[in-house]
């Protein structure tokens, strides 16, 4: 398949995805939403089912969900529920709701309350401390339950060797990914911000072995052409979603491209792959602690920065020339961090520009403008 017909495929699952949810369960497919962060897709694989990661929307607007949640929840999380209140996710067969930041975990008590009538909610607590021994263990039991639960849903034991298959399955889809941001970036004349965009974020709606299979050939045909001669500026991109195709439309504009990303939605979602050897469970609650330079996870060694050098050595090792940092408003995670970035970045001489972005926004004029001077001191 050409490079623009596999382009366009992703395009229509990234613009479209609860015509896919249709689609799958036209198939006969079960299908469940996945709210952010670290839940082990692969057990919904394992269980022979389709994982829908659930990540709010650009398009729509908190009508529903006002009833439920406190104004100062990030829009990402009311999103996701006015879409479960407003019946565009009615087709899912349940939900796994992870917990790991302080809007996640009222909110999943706020999503069994408003649909436990008509979708299993799988609530998913991840330890703080998840490198000892007794963490894994922790992991270990939570990943457990998420998957007797699983079972219930899909009447069907998850095996052992169907879980280090789905693993299998995961770990080819992480690899497509991180070798199609590298090759994003050296012909980032034909993956331009917004369809690059579009491709890591169809990975949320297909079938994981699908994506996998089709981002490989999209990767082949771009290994076969010439590396960009880019006259534009590089950045990388940070923040926790950064999907926005009229957002990303503004680098294109002005000739900037996305040379790495730190977002949770893209690159930090697919660095670490799961052991395909072993008792298959504890791979994936090793999976979990080796997670690493992520603001939503506990570092024993904080007070090092280790994240705000790693995010700055990124930057350096991809060739750009500066960071645009997405901050969610009312992301308490985010904006604590912040400070540590910011010393790290200006340590290691990288400019960047911070700005405030959720999924109501409308109005792009503000971030234009600021992108546009940002481009011009690079
Ligand atoms: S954007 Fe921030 S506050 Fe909202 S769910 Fe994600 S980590 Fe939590």
């Amino acid at each position: 398949m050409s490079t623009e017909i596999l382009l366009n495929e992703f395009k229509e699952v990234s613009e479209h995805p609860y015509k896919v949810l249709s689609q799958y369960k036209q198939e006969g497919k079960k299908v469940i939403g996945v709210l952010p962060y670290f839940a082990p897709v692969e057990l919904v694989v394992a269980a022979g089912m389709v994982p829908m990661g659930i990540w709010g929307s650009n398009n729509k607007t908190i009508a529903l969900a006002k009833e439920y949640c406190a104004t100062f929840y990030c829009t990402i999380a009311q999103l996701a529920l006015e879409m479960l209140l407003d019946g565009t996710m009615d087709q899912l067969d349940g939900i796994i709701t992870p917990t790991i930041c302080d809007t996640l975990r009222p909110m999943s008590q706020n999503i069994r309350v408003a649909m436990s009538e008509k979708l299993p909610c799988i609530f998913l607590a991840h330890p703080q401390y998840r490198k000892p021994a007794f963490g894994l263990q922790f992991t270990v039991d939570q990943y457990t339950h998420v998957k007797k639960e699983l079972e219930k849903i899909s009447g069907t034991a998850i095996t052992d060797e169907a879980l280090r298959e789905a693993i299998k399955v995961m770990n080819r889809s992480r690899a497509a990914r991180r070798a199609f941001v590298k090759l994003a970036s050296d012909h980032c004349d034909v993956i331009t911000a917004v369809k690059r965009s579009a491709v890591l974020r169809a990975a949320w709606f297909m079938e994981p072995a699908v994506f996998a299979e089709k981002l490989e050939a999209l990767n082949a045909e771009l290994a076969q052409l010439p590396v960009a001669d880019w006259k534009g500026k590089k950045i990388v991109t940070s923040g926790i979603i950064c999907d926005n195709p009229k957002l990303l439309q503004i680098f294109d504009d002005n000739q900037i491209a996305i040379a790495a990303d730190d977002v949770a939605q893209e690159s930090r979602s697919f660095r670490v792959d799961a052991s395909e050897e072993g008792d298959p469970m504890m791979a994936l609650a090793q999976q979990f602690a080796d997670q690493d330079y992520e603001i939503l996870l506990y570092d024993e060694h904080s007070n090092q920065n280790r994240r705000g050098e790693f995010v700055a050595n990124l930057v350096k090792k991809s060739g750009a020339q500066g960071l645009v940092l997405f901050m969610q408003q009312f992301c308490d995670p985010e904006e604590m961090e912040y400070p540590y970035l910011k010393k790290a970045l200006d340590e290691a001489g990288v400019p960047h520009i911070k700005l405030g972005v959720d999924q109501q926004m409308r109005d792009f004029g503000q971030a234009n403008t600021a992108i546009q001077a940002f481009a011009e001191v690079l």
